[in-house]
């Protein structure tokens, strides 16, 4: 199976389980967040759990900085240099040395804001890669700057050939997403970087998945561009700004199309003209989300005590657990892994197929076993070292195993659902 690990030997017994579980370094950080009793928790990459400390840090930032502090706590409580002391925070996680990164807006901003940049970059070339299966927001960006900017066109991999066939003296940049949400695959992040400036573009990678999942090595990768959010796998919850990278090298001359007061060399002469400030800095906008920064905030105190090889590590370890017990089930019940078996090839998600995918989420849901779906038939697990046990991850396929033996998931509706999933 590819995946090298002792665990395909073996047959998993719950004694198995508790050595993987007392040689976990990272059980403490499961403290540090609070879960609801009950909960078998894995939709981490989705929404990632609550920091113990997060509520103070919002309760601080409303009541002292704001409530008591008012318009003087934009210098006394640091809100104005947020954006930068913050994107320093996240720096070291994404394999960033200083300057180069800012926290503010979200993603599908962000993108728009890095494309126009490196479309400035590369003014004599016409094309954006992107594949086909990549986050549909992303894509849909893509196509709002084509139809901004009329001679850019949008080539996808998937749809309009691989990679290596649509990379070319017309393309200027490569957008791609380094775990794909669906199936948890993981790209050759520098495989590709290499390949794509060996072509004359540039990379802009999207982190959503791997940023806080795994190590990330952007400047080791020679990386030009990059975006990812907060609210996954970083756990500063709903509504939380984004990141967004840029390269040093790039700084002078990049330029934002939302070129806001945020963004000027000297926001408080408040002069008509745009002068875009010098640095990372340049890439904000407007007014950021100081209240959305706390429970990040209360978030980075914890990561600063995490080593991400270990998050690696035991990422592995935890999917690829699910994955051999979930193996075990599947001639029975007709489970299809479509995650990538080696571990250089997938993030910290384990996706299984299975047509009656939806009501099979809905009745772990019931039991406790939090996962989510996507369509036509994936469900989707996401697996977040900081907080999870192998203990639990056993749990899940025990319940799993029962849900089908029984048939219980017969209870659920197939039928795609609205709202949120
Ligand atoms: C979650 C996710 C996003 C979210 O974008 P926002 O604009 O911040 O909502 C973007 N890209 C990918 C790959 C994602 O998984």
């Amino acid at each position: 199976m590819g995946d090298g690990g002792e665990m395909n030997k073996v047959a998993m017994t719950a004694e198995d389980i508790k050595v993987l579980d007392a040689q976990d370094t990272l059980t403490w950080a499961r403290k540090a967040f609070h879960l609801p009793d009950g909960l078998i928790y894995l939709d981490g990459n989705s929404l990632g759990p609550l920091p113990e400390k997060a509520l103070d840090r919002v309760v601080e930032t409303v009541a002292e900085h704001w409530g008591k502090g008012l318009v003087s706590s934009w210098n006394d409580a640091g809100w104005f240099k947020k954006p930068l002391e913050l994107g320093a925070r996240i720096a070291p996680m994404i394999g960033a040395a200083g300057g180069q990164v800012v926290v503010t807006d979200n993603i599908s901003v962000n993108l728009f804001k890095l494309v126009c940049a490196a479309l400035a970059l590369r003014p004599d070339r016409t094309e954006i890669i992107s594949d086909i299966a990549n986050f549909p927001s992303d894509l849909y960006v893509l196509d709002g700057i084509s139809r901004l900017l009329p001679g850019i066109t949008i080539k996808l991999i998937g749809r309009d050939g691989t990679l290596e066939a649509l990379l070319g003296d017309q393309t200027a940049a490569v957008v791609l997403t380094a775990v794909d949400f669906r199936s948890g695959a993981l790209l050759d992040m520098a495989g590709i970087t290499q390949k794509v400036q060996d072509a004359g573009a540039l990379t802009l990678w999207d982190l959503a998945h791997s940023a806080g999942a795994m190590p990330v090595a952007l400047d080791a990768i020679n990386a030009d561009m990059a975006v990812g959010c907060t609210y996954k796998y970083l756990n500063a919850g709903p509504g939380a700004p984004a990141f967004l990278y840029v390269s040093e090298r790039h700084h002078d001359a990049a330029r934002t199309p939302i070129a806001g007061w945020f963004g000027h060399a000297d926001p408080f002469a408040f002069s008509p003209d745009y002068i875009p400030s010098t640095g990372i800095s340049q890439f904000l906008s407007g007014t950021p989300p100081i209240l959305s920064y706390a429970p990040l905030e209360a978030s980075l105190e914890i990561w600063e005590k995490i080593d991400m090889a270990d998050v690696r590590k035991k990422s592995l370890r935890l999917t690829s657990l699910f994955m051999k017990l979930v193996d075990a089930l599947s001639p029975t019940y007709g489970f299809e892994i479509i995650t990538p078996r080696v571990p250089s090839g997938r993030g910290s998600q384990v996706s299984i197929r299975h047509p009656r995918g939806l009501a099979i989420m809905r009745a772990l849901i019931a039991r406790g076993i939090v996962g989510d779906f996507r369509a036509p038939d994936i469900l989707r697990f996401g697996f977040t070292p900081l907080t999870l046990s192998f203990h639990e991850v056993f749990e899940a396929v025990q319940i799993l195993d029962d849900i089908m033996a029984t048939e219980s998931w017969r209870g659920f509706s197939n039928n795609s659902a609205s709202g949120v999933t």
